[in-house]
């Protein structure tokens, strides 16, 4: 049996750049992440790493 290879994958701690709400974001989105404040594009998935909008504070794994 064989496993089945796990891209790396890291969670984010952004700032968003409109509202500075801090928050925690997977760095490969399966759909848009958006600010839970005022709803600004946090992320975007592009098919492997997402396109991250948001000021990265810390990579937290
Ligand atoms: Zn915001």
């Amino acid at each position: 049996m064989q496993l089945i290879p796990m891209p790396k994958s890291r969670f984010l701690k952004v700032q968003c750049e409109k509202c500075k709400n801090e928050q925690i974001i997977f760095n490969k989105p399966a759909m848009v992440v958006k600010c839970l404040v005022c709803e600004n594009v946090l992320a975007e998935p592009t098919g492997g790493v997402g396109n991250i909008k948001a000021k990265v504070l810390k990579i937290i794994s």
